[in-house]
């Protein structure tokens, strides 16, 4: 298997073009494809697994930012707070609790996405906008006991659907709810900068939408099995 090169330049440039950051998702895919994507100048992977990140992340130039874009478990956060570059799955504050906890213990803040629920289907992780606002007061009103994180913007999954008319308003209003949050006082702990949605179906939409981080898999790497 090899690597899209064409698909790669494209997005690329689409992405430099919009203000994007292009995340290449490489999940179950091996480290020698991933080097191939480096050597081509790509610098930003996400992975959806800790323990293959944690395998990978040995085998791959130092200067690469890993995103972690799975679905993270509380107990797992030891293993990838030395280095992960941005964690874009928060969805309670017991798991912020704990990324502050681990990210203490190397001396660094990690930056994190809360992910926003916005698809139809029932089986998608995220907030809800009140448990959004929830969490976003909390840590503004209890900066000091968050002195290790840093919310700087959101991350939402679509639909499952190639219909423009089914995503683009998933997208929209994961968009309105951004400005919203980011329109009011930024501080410390909460500043909003980034808007993650869009993977290899739904990217153009999502771009449309005002995302500026795509998360883009089978369409670099190739369909996963
Ligand atoms: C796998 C995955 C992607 C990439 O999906 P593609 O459709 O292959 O581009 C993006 N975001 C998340 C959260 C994923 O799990």
């Amino acid at each position: 298997m090899a690597i899209h090169i064409s698909n790669y330049q494209e997005l690329r440039d689409l992405c430099r073009e919009a203000g994007a950051t292009l995340v290449a998702v490489s999940k179950t895919k091996p480290s020698s494809e991933i080097n191939s994507l480096y050597e081509l100048g790509q610098r930003d992977f996400g992975e959806n697994y800790v323990q293959e990140l944690a395998d990978k992340k040995p085998e791959l130039p130092a200067d690469i930012h890993w995103h972690y874009i799975g679905h993270l478990q509380s107990n797992k956060v030891k293993y990838i707070a030395s280095f992960v570059h941005l964690v874009h799955g928060v969805d309670g504050l017991k798991l912020l609790q704990e990324i502050n906890k681990q990210a203490a213990k190397h001396h660094r803040t990690i930056d994190c996405l809360l992910q926003v629920h916005i698809a139809r289907e029932e089986t998608k992780f995220g907030l809800d906008e009140k448990e959004l606002e929830e969490l976003i007061s909390t840590v503004r009103n209890n900066a000091g006991e968050y002195a290790n994180i840093r919310i700087t913007g959101f991350m939402g999954m679509g639909s499952f659907s190639e219909d423009p008319k089914v995503v683009r308003p998933e997208f929209r209003h994961l968009r309105q709810l951004y400005d919203h949050y980011a329109s009011q006082q930024q501080s410390a702990t909460v500043n909003l900068h980034t808007l993650s949605m869009g993977m290899s179906g739904d990217y153009r939409i999502a771009l449309e939408e005002g995302s500026n981080m795509l998360r883009i898999g089978s369409l670099l790497f190739g369909s996963r099995n």
